[in-house]
């Protein structure tokens, strides 16, 4: 008679739950591990379709955490067979003892939580009621086939296959008329099979797919060299990749290079015939339209290569969405079944299915007699499983009812309002885009060290906070909106199950950064959990990611590098190294025209940059100063920023140099600035501008400059000015604002490079003038109407906050953007950081504004 009350129940006994029971039992937790099948393996136990294999190597695709499988088991292949998967699965179990742990053909139908006794009741398909301290969801992400979704499925009298629930004993398709429905993995990697038994086949497509062929073989030598030369560093490399799989980073991007020479990167990826090399070749195939559309063209010729027939070829050629967006495919033999007679593709798009009837399916204006139909058709993917039992948390309130409108999870492990229950490999985890294996372990072992950390602690439940599962929420969004995923409609977005909210579901920020950030909640008193035990509550609540994703990527990569801090350096020596980082940065968008000239300055002539837009002119002015602390930069150092204005806010800029400290101290850069301004005045019409539409713009000590000049213009009547952009800006010398100790160090504009900054450019005394520190000036009434864009992680935000309040107290109109998840410099990298980019629309934005009055 098994145990009601026990501390764990586990549900699913594939690859998650195994592991899961096994370090339950290690660690002395009584365990329940119900599972639905009759023998473990989970996905691999359902899946017996012919041709079903892994598409990640098995060098990769198996479990690290007991080191002797790695001699006692021996894979025959590179992709590995369901039935060799399958074995590999049953021989843990034996080794492990896990069978005499699991109870198989038991399903959980239904948990509910008990507030007062703080445990979870389980109900069981065999009538018992389990009651558990925790409850561990280890069902797998694609393990609920989704309904067909087509009129009349239940009428066929002839054999009905789902490639997710094929039959044990196999199918023998010999001399039979086959249809099938779907072109997924599955639909590929099963129709070459199927159609070298059957007398005709029929492939039903809706959406073509990218497929490369498995070249399938002996396992990868170079991977298993690796394996065996440091397994502990293979493995390692692999927890911290991107994917869960050992990969160097690619570091070309697709558009910097001729299609040919694409074209034989990507072949030689091909050739790999690895699942992530085609779409790791280029750094930005997954963040970029165009240069995804690079490898998607790459992909398609190579359809055109082996399809003879240039229609049948066209149609499956995937147009509709980007290489990678849904799940690329590996397969044997694909395309070439379609140059078989015996075989036929129907395309969906055009002739769609009517009905399905008792003997065949009725399409177009066609209708087809089969023997068998095999529905390819996929998966309630990642969440399906997980609300398919009837989980009751907290007053009642069910988690199918709590995602009605998507997923909504602490990490992709845990949800509000159901405390003690965790997923493995849950919504908002990498999950599917990842090595299963190593999210499966991660997942696993970061729930078997809280529990146990809770038992030592004294804890009996844990939650995460309404903060914390939205900041994840806000997170996961954030990084999927830098690439290009939701343009697919794929499973990924939940766009395969009609009615099904479309969100992103797994978590497309990178395993290795994943596992950090799950670390560093542990490291951080369990940030964003409540833990209650007797008498007891901790709640460390927060925010466990709010850089946005690619600054991150950004500010981990420059940590690698170990730059010296520029306030370290000599002047000199700072203009050198900022004139080095800004030499491999992207151009920016094409102008109309640039033009490099002088004006006269306040003591000799400036050095400008004109940027035209390519429309007809004459457009309105806008007089753009540098940022680099008022000691390096130039006209040239904010490129790319002055490119995208010009070009998105259809407005002439006009980037003026100005001298630079310590040469030339305070106030030599603001009265540069304010000759410049009168210059251009003077010379708007002859430059190509519009009399009277004209603003000022800046960024950090250049937004200080521009807060000035249109200072000092209000004051010396003139020009009269349409607005002031003022990105990040400098307003304040006496930086005692909490965001110069909140954001000191660690987001590339430091405390103390600022320190060195205000140092080289004003004493004191100075610093307490407004033409330095404009928000201390007595009066900020009558100033042009003004654009203030601050950033999160910027020492400078407060005082840039602060100014723009002023402003607005003092009467002036203000547009105060406020961008979340930024630092000091990540709005001006145009083109390497997607994430910047709609601040720049809001900011060009606001130029137009500016403009578009009197
Ligand atoms: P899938 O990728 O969702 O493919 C389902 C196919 O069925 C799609 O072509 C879909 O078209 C089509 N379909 C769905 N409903 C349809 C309908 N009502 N009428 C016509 N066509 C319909 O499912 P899957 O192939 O089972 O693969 C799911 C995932 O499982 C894979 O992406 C992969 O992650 C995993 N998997 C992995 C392996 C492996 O590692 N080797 C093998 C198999 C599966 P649309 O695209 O238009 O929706």
């Amino acid at each position: 008679m098994s145990n009601s009350d026990v501390d764990v129940v586990v549900v699913g006994a594939g690859f998650a739950g195994m592991y899961l029971l096994h370090e339950l039992r290690k660690m002395g937790f009584s365990t329940r591990l119900l599972e639905a099948g009759d023998d473990v393996g989970g996905t691999w136990y359902w899946n017996r379709y012919p041709g079903a294999r892994c598409d990640i190597a098995t060098t990769d695709y198996q479990y690290t955490w007991d080191p002797e499988l790695y001699t006692q088991w021996t894979w025959s292949e590179k992709h590995a067979a369901q039935p060799e998967i399958l074995r590999y699965a049953q021989f843990v179990a034996k080794k492990h003892d896990l069978y005499s742990g699991i109870e198989f053909n038991v399903r959980a139908d239904d948990a509910t939580w008990d507030e007062k006794a703080k445990k979870w009741n389980i109900g069981t398909s065999k009538g018992e009621t389990i009651v558990c301290r925790h409850y561990v969801m280890a069902t797998g992400c694609l393990s609920v086939p989704k309904d067909p979704d087509i009129v009349g499925t239940e009428r066929f009298a002839g054999n009905v296959y789902v490639t997710g629930r094929w039959p044990h004993e196999g199918v023998d398709f010999t001399g039979k008329r086959v249809a099938v429905i779907g072109t997924g993995s599955s639909g590929i990697q099963s129709i070459p099979i199927i159609a070298e038994q059957a007398k005709e086949v029929v492939i039903f497509q809706r959406t073509p797919n990218f497929s490369m062929p498995a070249h399938n073989g002996p396992p990868p030598q170079y991977r298993v060299d690796r394996l065996k030369a440091d397994r502990e560093a293979y493995v390692q490399e692999a927890r911290l990749s991107g994917t869960g799989v050992p990969l160097e980073m690619a570091t070309v991007s697709a558009l910097s290079v001729s299609q040919e020479t694409a074209f034989e990167m990507l072949e030689e990826s091909r050739q790999k015939g690895e699942l992530l090399a085609i779409g790791n070749t280029f750094m930005d195939s997954g963040i970029n339209r165009q240069a995804n559309e690079v490898v998607a063209e790459f992909m398609r010729t190579k359809v055109r290569s082996v399809v003879k027939d240039p229609e049948v070829a066209e149609l499956l050629s995937p147009y509709k969405h980007g290489y990678g967006t849904k799940r690329p495919c590996m397969d044997t033999g694909y395309f070439e079944t379609f140059n078989q007679p015996h075989v036929r593709l129907v395309d969906l798009g055009v002739n769609p299915i009517e009905t399905i009837t008792e003997t065949g399916i009725n399409f177009g204006n066609e209708s087809l007699e089969f023997d068998a139909i095999v529905y390819a058709t996929g998966f309630d993917a990642m969440t399906g499983a997980i609300v398919g039992v009837d989980i009751k948390g907290k007053n009642g309130m069910t988690l199918k009812k709590k995602w009605e409108f998507g997923p909504l999870t602490y990490l992709g492990l845990t949800s509000v309002g159901f405390p003690n229950l965790f997923m493995i490999t849950g919504p908002g985890s990498p999950s599917v885009l990842s090595n299963m294996m190593v999210s499966i372990e991660q997942h696993v072992e970061w729930i078997r060290d809280t529990l146990v950390a809770m038992r030592e602690q004294g804890f009996d439940t844990i939650e995460p906070t309404p903060l914390a599962e939205n900041g994840w929420r806000v997170h996961c969004t954030d990084c999927a909106d830098i690439t290009i995923f939701q343009d697919a409609n794929s499973w990924y977005m939940g766009a395969n199950v009609p009615g099904k909210p479309r969100v992103m579901l797994p978590y497309i920020g990178g395993v290795g950064r994943y596992r950090m950030a799950c670390d560093e909640v542990v490291r951080r008193g369990y940030l964003g959990f409540e833990l209650t035990g007797v008498g007891k509550t901790q709640c460390n609540d927060g925010l466990i990611r709010q850089v946005q994703p690619d600054v991150d990527m950004v500010l981990e990569m420059m940590g690698t590098l170990n730059l010296p801090a520029i306030e370290s350096m000599t002047p000199t020596g700072a203009r050198e190294f900022s004139e080095a980082s800004s030499a491999a940065r992207p151009p920016g968008p094409e102008v109309g025209e640039m033009l490099d000239a002088t004006l006269a300055g306040a003591a000799g002539d400036l050095a400008y940059r004109l940027y035209r837009p390519a429309t007809a002119g004459p457009h309105p002015v806008m007089v753009y100063f540098h940022g680099g602390g008022w000691v390096f930069g130039s006209h040239l150092s904010d490129d790319p920023l002055c490119r995208e204005l010009c070009v998105q806010s259809n407005t002439l800029i006009i980037s003026v140099n100005y001298r630079h400290a310590p040469e030339a101290r305070f106030p030599a850069a603001a009265q540069d600035g304010f000759a410049a301004l009168k210059w251009v005045h003077e010379n708007a019409s002859s430059l190509g501008g519009l009399p009277g539409k004209l603003a000022v713009g800046g960024w950090s000590a250049g937004g200080n400059v521009a807060a000035v000049v249109a200072q000092m213009a209000r004051d010396n009547d003139g020009p009269a000015l349409s607005g002031q952009l003022l990105l990040c800006p400098v307003t304040d010398g006496s930086r005692q604002h909490q965001s110069h100790l909140d954001n000191a160090d660690g987001y590339i504009l430091t405390r103390s490079l600022m320190e060195w900054f205000w140092n080289h450019y004003a004493d004191t005394d100075d610093r307490n003038n407004p033409h330095a520190s404009p928000l201390l000036a007595h009066d900020l009434s009558g100033l042009p109407p003004a654009m203030v864009v601050t950033c999160q992680f910027d020492p400078l935000r407060d005082e840039g906050d602060a100014y723009a309040q002023a402003l607005s107290a003092a009467g002036v109109a203000v547009n105060h953007v406020q961008a979340r998840g930024h630092i000091h410099t990540s709005i001006t990298m145009v083109d390497m950081l997607p994430s910047g980019a709609p601040y720049r629309r809001q900011m060009a934005e606001g130029i137009r504004t500016f403009f578009a009055h009197g």
